[in-house]
């Protein structure tokens, strides 16, 4: 007893503030907290260590097959957008797809079903598969940068594109496609770093190592601006072109 009312004196003096001869209430509970700690260890208590006691780190690497990383995304809570999903919607295709088609986020349809790219647009854009590229919608892989619906579908927020795209990057690294059709401002700036907007971008071929990156409108758009039909056409051409002679 002697012992630690020596060491509560010792604290309660060090942290005295000389000039003033002030202390604060913190020092003092402090002090009281350490007596108690000197008590419990004269009763026989140890010190233990705190990592029995720490929550499992998060595993931040992500898995290097398109199997289990779809299992990481359907158990994601990384951002907001797990609280008012209804599905995720990864992305399906094929594993050695050639040509990649990348979104920017899956719609109400897609959320309700889990598939990517449903509905009307989906419809719009198997015809563009189908009758520009010459290619089988299972023959391609199709993706979001978002994996869960955004509240606001016409333009999703940058800060839950940024935490999710790392998952399309790995889906990117382990498909390996020669080419990638963006849809959209938001999918190309992700897949390229470029901020550059749409109408600057559009129709131009955009190297990365391994692959190379074609922007254009996304289905959405071009249902609701018909207008758009030529240069969306003529994206998808070069594409077309691209695929025969590489
Ligand atoms: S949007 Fe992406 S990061 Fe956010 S919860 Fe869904 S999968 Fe996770």
């Amino acid at each position: 007893m002697v012992k630690d009312n020596l060491i509560l004196n010792w604290i309660l003096n060090s942290n005295i503030n000389k000039n003033s001869y002030t202390f604060s209430m913190k020092n003092l509970k402090n002090a009281l907290l350490l007596k108690q700690l000197y008590q419990l260890k004269q009763l026989g208590y140890k010190y233990t260590s705190v990592t029995i006691f720490k929550e499992d780190e998060p595993d931040l690497t992500l898995p290097n097959t398109i199997e289990t990383l779809k299992k990481q995304a359907h158990e994601c809570h990384l951002c907001q957008l797990s609280k008012s999903r209804n599905k995720v919607v990864f992305g399906e295709g094929s594993e050695t797809a050639i040509v990649m088609i990348v979104g920017d986020a899956p719609s109400n349809s897609d959320d309700s079903s889990g598939k990517v790219f449903t509905g009307r647009s989906g419809e719009l854009l198997t015809k563009m598969i189908e009758n520009v590229l010459g290619l089988k919608r299972q023959e391609v892989y199709i993706s979001n940068v978002l994996k869960c619906r955004a509240l606001d579908t016409q333009s999703p927020s940058p800060a839950f594109a940024h935490t999710c795209h790392p998952y399309l990057l790995k889906q990117i690294d382990l498909i390996k496609p020669k080419i990638i059709i963006a849809f959209g401002e938001l999918a190309y700036q992700y897949l390229t770093g470029d901020d550059s907007s749409l109408t600057e971008t559009r129709g131009t071929v955009y190297e990365k190592e391994g692959y190379k990156v074609i922007p254009t409108y996304h289905p959405n758009y071009l249902l609701r601006n018909p207008s758009v039909k030529k240069e969306v056409f003529e994206d998808l051409k070069k594409v077309k072109v691209l695929l025969e002679t590489r």
